[in-house]
């Protein structure tokens, strides 16, 4: 398998290439044509396996392809990804932004030590993609600055992580406010409390291990 073979857009194969990706990643084989069906998937996959790629390239497609289809007066966030720290939200934005170059892809840092109003005032110019940690993203849920009912892909990075850190019941409330989204789910180690979340967000999930 390879990435010219996967039908993503022209563009996205071009930054794929630009970034010196020549063959997709075991991960990336397994979930990218699972995720771009719309699959829901639990992915234990470690840092280094290409995981966040496995993600971006799946939301970056369906997202610039919703953009190409549908022309809103008011552009809602299509994708969230949630990770547990303020400094992987801005590595995975900085290769979201790589990849989504030159399409209907546009990007919003939602984390703590950065002011609110800036991040706020990015959503609301429309973006495809919220990057955000997840107790800022509930910062702006309760003061009813982000819409999320156009959200379409969740994904959520190092849960176990997020677990350790005692973020599950801010990361099921951020669940609640979305419209039944396609759930990427991605750890390290799949523990019990993790399968549990991942049961609890979607019936149907397909088991991803390399
Ligand atoms: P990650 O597992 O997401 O932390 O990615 C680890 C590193 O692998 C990152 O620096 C990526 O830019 C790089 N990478 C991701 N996918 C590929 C690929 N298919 N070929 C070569 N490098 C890749």
């Amino acid at each position: 398998l390879s990435f010219s073979s996967c039908s993503l857009p022209q563009r996205l194969i071009q930054n794929i290439e630009s970034a010196g990706y020549d063959m997709p990643t075991p991960v990336q084989m397994q979930a990218i044509p699972a995720a771009l069906s719309g699959k829901s998937l639990l992915v234990s996959a470690d840092t280094g396996s290409g995981k966040t790629a496995s993600f971006l390239v799946p939301v970056i497609s369906r997202c610039a392809n919703f953009r190409l289809q549908h022309l809103p007066n008011e552009k809602k966030p299509l994708a969230m990804v949630l990770t547990p720290t303020r400094e992987l939200c801005i590595q995975v934005e900085e290769q979201a932004k790589l990849l989504g170059k030159g399409l209907p892809f546009k990007t919003a840092l939602v984390v703590g030590g950065d002011a609110m109003a800036g991040q706020v005032y990015r959503i609301q110019q429309g973006v495809e993609l919220i990057v955000g940690t997840p107790g800022r993203l509930i910062d702006l849920l309760i003061k009813h600055d982000v819409e999320l009912d156009d959200t379409m892909i969740f994904v959520l990075d190092e849960v176990d992580c997020m677990l350790q850190r005692g973020f599950r019941d801010q990361v099921m409330q951020i669940f609640r406010a979305l419209p039944q989204p396609q759930i990427l789910l991605y750890s390290a180690t799949i523990s019990q409390e993790v399968e549990k979340m991942a049961s609890s967000m979607v019936k149907d999930i397909v088991v991803v291990s390399v």
